[in-house]
Parts: structure tokens; sequence; C-alpha cells
């Protein structure tokens, strides 16, 4: 009884659950790719560190993040009308408002004097599912903003739209750093897909700036960031040319 009393304190239900999940995606995700990667990549020498990373940023940077944002955070009050419009639409409007805030919080980071915010996320020379879980304290601080905002059209909903948000999110993320040469024009009018954004890990300084959207590439063709994958000169190489201390890269200064 004592053992399982302490791992219910270190490993309550949801880190269970994130252990659970990431041995899932470290398989499955690594064996699909090493089918046909994008990129040569030596698994076994990227992914120790990245591990690492991903628990820093789990019980790190989320936790101060979250703190940070608790002071910074706007959530508006959404009038009755909007409020009781379905579920549905109100998800959309969620993901719509959120994915667009995100595109311009994603601009700024890639303007002179925020790109230390984001230096870390574009950090690694390869590409595969877990290269992008790099984000410093204020990058994710600055990029919860617009989602948290959104967030008020999910008021009232019911309580697994928190974890498909988690989910979706993670997903997302494994998705669009995949170390495949996946997506066509077509597909990418709709959701960024691994070569769109790889083109936006790109170190040719053709690639700087482009593709900066996060769901919907509709964005980057509003406002003129879009690079269409099946012109780029391919293999890609990625990275940002420069050390920097690991302690600034995870606070993003
Ligand atoms: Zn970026
Ligand atoms: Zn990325």
């Amino acid at each position: 009884m004592v053992f399982w009393d302490i791992v219910r304190v270190f490993f309550p239900k949801v880190v269970l659950v994130a252990l659970a999940l990431f041995a899932f995606r470290l398989v499955v995700l690594t064996l699909l790719e090493k089918r046909n990667p994008a990129h040569v990549l030596v698994y076994r020498e990227v992914l120790p560190k990245d591990i690492l990373v991903t628990f820093v940023i789990g019980f790190g940077v989320f936790p101060i993040s979250n703190f940070l944002n608790r002071w910074i955070a706007y959530e508006p009050e959404l009038p009755r009308l909007v409020m009781e419009l379905p579920l549905a639409i109100r998800i959309v409007l969620y993901l719509l408002i959120g994915d667009l805030g995100h595109y311009w919080v994603h601009r700024l980071m890639h303007t002179r004097h925020f790109w230390r915010t984001h230096k870390w996320h574009h950090a690694p020379t390869y590409m595969y599912w877990l290269a992008g879980v790099r984000a410093s304290v204020t990058q994710v601080t600055l990029v919860n903003l617009p989602y948290i905002a959104a967030g008020a059209f999910l008021a009232f909903s019911p309580w697994w739209i928190f974890w498909a948000i988690i989910l979706k999110n993670t997903a997302q993320n494994d998705f669009m750093h995949f170390n495949r040469w996946w997506g066509n024009r077509w597909l990418e009018w709709f959701i960024v897909t691994p070569r769109y954004h790889h083109i936006h890990h790109s170190d040719n300084p053709d690639h700087y700036n482009s593709n900066l959207a996060a769901l919907f590439p509709i964005w980057d063709h509003l406002f003129g960031t879009y690079v269409d994958p099946d012109t780029v000169q391919k293999p890609l190489r990625f990275g940002i040319g420069e050390s920097v201390p690991p302690i600034r890269l995870f606070i993003g200064i």
C-alpha cells in the first residue's frame, strides 16, 4: 500500500498518461519516419538529448509559463449570443482565432528584438517529430496569450475539451516537424504539413520568415509569407549557426 501511495504522490494520473503517450509516440512515430525519412538522422544520437529536453519543457518551461500567464493573459467575456452557439462552431472559432494570434506572435518572434525568445526552437540542425519540442519560457508565455484569449469560446464546455486540446497540440507539433517530405499543394491550403514547416526551419536566407503558420496556411497566403514547398531546392539544412548558452535559450533572453 505504501508503495502505491508513493507512486500516486509522485506520478499523478496526468503524468502517467503523459508518459504512456510519450512511449507510444516514441515507438510509432520513430518507426514511421525511419521508413522513408526526408533527412538522414541518427536517432540514437538525438533522442536521449531530446527526451531530456522534453522533461525540461514539461516540468520547467510549462509550469513557469502558466504561472506568468496568470498575470499577463487576457480572458475576455463573450456575449451570451456567442456562448449559445453550438460547441462545434465555438471550437472552430477557437482554432481560427487562436491560430491567427499564434501566426502574429510567431511573426513578432522573428523580428530583431524578439528573435531571442524563439531561437531555441530553431536551434536543432535536424528535423524529426521531437525536434520541435524546444520552446523558451518567453516563447511559450507569448504563444499562450492568443489561445487563452480565444479560450473564451470554450467556456462552459465539457471536461474532455481540455484534454482534446492538449492532444491536438501534441499531434500538431509532432506532425509539422515530422521527418518525412509529406504534403502537397492542395492539402497545404488547409493544413500545415511537415514539408511546409521544414521550410520555415531552413537555414537558407531565401526561406527566412516564411511559412510561419502553425495550423492553417491561409495566414501565410493572406499576409505574404508563403513559400511553395514544390519550388524549394532539397535537401534543406537547419539550425541557427551560432551557439548560445543553454540558460539563455531556456529563458529566451
Ligand atoms: Zn519560427
Ligand atoms: Zn518548428
